[in-house]
């Protein structure tokens, strides 16, 4: 195929066979989201560029190196998103619905952006599931979206896979001290820093903290801690999570370097990690960032919240084969039709089986064909029963139930008892 009608790098198709694991994330997650009390939200894919430049902040890499920006014909600057904290938080105020303190939970799902460097784990165009929360200011929130995400991971089998890393980055007042003197430590060694953490020593000196590099990593062990830095209110937020995740028996680990990428967070970062992918080890990360509507223009509103990587939690189910069977299989029953008059018959009878069973995953063999060939397709699509029509069973009015995945004989059974025979042996098989 030529050059120009590939796919872009780092943008993948999700191809058929693998959808209905997406899928079943997905509604694992919608689901579980619903019984929480959280609402969806749907922002669009593109906004004007200064939204993210205003909210994610200039010097981070994703402002600085990462997004897909371009003019449109109107000449205004546009992005793809890269995230979804600012597209929610635009459109919370836009509409008003934090006004007079109203408490919003809400959470979205789609595609961002990033112009990274491709590999297993990362990618260009990915996935995100977001969940914000505004107007709840408490450590109970914060510990409620990390109690839910617990649940997830339970219920999806990958608990065991993931380790939750706890900080706390205080108010920005707090931080202002702390950075001062993470820059005043971090200068006295400065010929030991990579070029990278010199860079950003000056212009977001947080970030030093994230470093990958080894050499810097060492001299970050003496470097002075954030939690020494935290005022009062933070500390007792941070107690006040710490407890609640005791209580419900979830267990973490400090990390006073978790920093988090974007500018905007305050108090609470939290982000869930694995061994199992490689070096794309964070499955889902968020925390808290009492300061950003503000800073985008609303009044003061607390927020807090995170997001997870499709992508990745697909990767840890394959990797720790947490493929439940029910989506290994997308067929209940494949029904073959042999002879002109019988395949006429056939459109007419599943349409009724469907009426009455209308969870029924029913396949209709297309394009004739053989006995042979009929039952090989029947066989392949993973089906239970194959059902089975041809001019004898409609003179009668009767269909052959086959099973296919040997459990037990054929049966033949009328029309008029298809639905209730078949749906009792759907529950059994
Ligand atoms: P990383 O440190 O891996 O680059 P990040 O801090 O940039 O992650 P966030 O902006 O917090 O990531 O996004 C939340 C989650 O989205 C990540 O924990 C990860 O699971 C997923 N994610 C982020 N960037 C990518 C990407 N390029 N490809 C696939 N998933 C991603
Ligand atoms: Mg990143």
């Amino acid at each position: 195929m030529s050059k120009s009608l590939q796919a872009i790098r780092g943008m993948n198709d999700t191809l058929p066979e693998q959808t209905p694991l997406w899928r079943y994330l997905e509604s694992k997650v919608s689901r579980l989201l619903d019984n929480y009390g959280y609402k969806q939200i749907r922002m669009p894919i593109v906004e004007f560029t200064e939204l993210f430049k205003r909210s994610i902040g200039e010097v981070t890499d994703i402002v600085e190196k990462e997004m897909y920006t371009f003019e449109d014909r109107n000449g205004d600057s546009l992005t793809l998103r890269p995230e979804g904290t600012a597209a929610c938080v635009r459109a919370v105020l836009e509409h008003g619905l934090t006004g007079g303190g109203q408490v919003q939970k809400l959470w979205y799902i789609g595609p961002m952006f990033r112009h990274e460097r491709p590999q297993k784990g990362r990618y260009r165009q990915f996935h995100q599931i977001g969940v914000e929360v505004f107007n709840l200011d408490g450590p109970d929130i914060d510990a409620e979206l990390i109690v839910l995400t617990w649940r997830l991971w339970g219920e999806l089998g990958i608990r065991d896979a993931v380790k939750l890393e706890l900080n706390s980055l205080g108010t920005s007042e707090a931080r202002a001290r702390y950075r001062a003197a993470l820059v005043e430590y971090l200068s006295s060694r400065l010929g030991e820093l990579d070029e990278d953490s010199q860079r950003r020593l000056k212009s977001n000196p947080l970030r030093v903290l994230d470093t990958k590099n080894a050499d810097t990593q060492a001299v970050l062990v003496d470097a002075p801690k954030m939690v020494d830095y935290l005022d009062e209110e933070s500390r007792v937020h941070f107690e006040g999570l710490k407890a609640r995740l005791d209580t419900a028996g979830i267990p973490y680990t400090i990390n006073p370097k978790l920093v988090r990428g974007l500018d905007y967070y305050s108090k609470t970062v939290f982000e869930w990690v694995t061994d199992k992918l490689g070096a794309q080890g964070t499955v889902c990360a968020g925390g808290r960032y009492d300061g950003l509507v503000e800073q985008m223009g609303g009044k003061p509103t607390s927020g807090v919240g995170f997001a997870m990587g499709i992508e990745r939690l697909i990767l840890m189910l394959e990797t720790l084969e947490q493929i439940p069977e029910e989506i290994a299989r997308q067929v209940d029953v494949y029904l073959c039709a042999f002879g002109e008059a019988a395949e006429l018959a056939a459109l007419a009878l599943s349409e009724r089986v469907r009426d009455q069973l209308p969870n029924l995953r029913l396949q209709i063999n297309a394009g004739a064909g053989s006995f042979k060939s009929q039952f090989k397709k029947a066989d392949k699509s993973g089906a239970l029963y194959a059902l089975i029509l041809g001019d004898d069973e409609l003179a009668q009015q009767v269909v052959g139930v086959k099973p296919l995945r040997g459990q037990g004989e054929q049966q033949t059974i009328a029309w008029d008892a298809l639905a209730e025979h078949l749906a009792i042996c759907i529950v059994q098989g």
